[in-house]
């Protein structure tokens, strides 16, 4: 699989920042799916998106919690509208009283009354910053135009109408704004964690990009062992998968505009997720 990049992707590249000489030219451009993208030993800053704490913690399983038992059985039968009312409703957890807005998600219109979008592409980021809790749309301002420019390199949009292999869908881990932009609680993770589950069930998208360490931990948590501790760097290069299907990871567009060093690796990962998105399935 390849990707020829015409020399406008490349300047829309090079405007973000992203090297592409380091990519070969045309018949090898992206890296080999499961190959690593790893430029160098990655190391990873301790605040990639927000403010992290020094031992950062996954959830726990939902089924280890009561309530989240009670709330991820009825989610898990929900379809798209009733489930994007159920969030909208949501008071789960005390970030409800906070927030202005919900943020469901964004992308690739609806295929019916109660179908989920069609879009072959999966975006999970962490939590609904200030911009995203005023709006009620995930990944907007200058975070949110980087990850646009990194996708229309890849032919890709949120706003791609009718074509599922162009079409993207973006959530957050979290629905609701941490006050101050703080780092998701567990118990938080925890209890929103059915949303994104039936979300994920319903979208079945090809290709899941996990961006930023919660969507990792988030989405790894039961199929890599201790992901809670690990870096994010650890991870990228590799595809894993949630629920059966394939996820890379990579960093958060937030961090990026800070770590301009990083951008390269987001590049080659989103690349590597390319590369998978359009191998035939397994
Ligand atoms: S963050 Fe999730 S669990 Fe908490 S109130 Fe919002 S929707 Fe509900």
């Amino acid at each position: 699989m390849t990707l020829l990049l015409d020399p406008r992707q490349r300047a829309m590249l090079a405007e973000m920042g992203v090297r592409t000489d380091f990519l070969p030219a045309a018949s090898s451009d992206v890296p080999a799916a499961g190959a690593s993208a790893e430029v160098a030993p990655a190391k990873v800053h301790r605040s990639e998106t927000r403010h992290q704490p020094a031992t950062p913690q996954a959830p726990s399983s939902p089924s280890a919690h009561p309530l989240a038992s009670l709330a991820a059985s009825a989610v898990s039968e929900m379809d798209w509208d009733a489930l994007a009312q159920s969030v909208r409703e949501c008071q789960a957890c005390g970030l409800c009283k906070t927030r202005k807005n919900t943020v469901f998600g964004v992308g690739a219109p609806a295929a019916g009354p109660g179908l989920a979008p069609r879009a072959d592409w999966l975006i999970v980021g962490e939590a609904p910053g200030e911009n995203e809790d005023l709006q009620g749309e995930p990944f907007v301002g200058q975070a949110g135009r980087l990850l646009d420019n990194m996708l229309k390199a890849l032919g890709l949009s949120r706003q791609a109408q009718g074509a599922p292999e162009a079409s993207v869908y973006i959530l957050n881990v979290l629905k609701c704004r941490p006050p101050g932009n703080r780092n998701p609680q567990p118990e938080e993770l925890l209890q929103c964690a059915p949303f994104l589950e039936r979300q994920v069930a319903l979208l079945q998208p090809k290709i899941i990009v996990a961006m930023g360490r919660f969507a990792m931990q988030s989405l790894l948590k039961d199929t890599v062992p201790q992901v809670e501790s690990m870096p994010l760097g650890k991870l990228r290069g590799q595809i894993y998968s949630y629920r059966g299907i394939p996820v890379v990871v990579t960093y958060h567009p937030a961090y990026l505009l800070r770590s301009l060093a990083e951008k390269a690796k987001a590049w080659a990962d989103l690349c590597l997720a390319l590369s998978r998105a359009r191998r035939p399935q397994d």
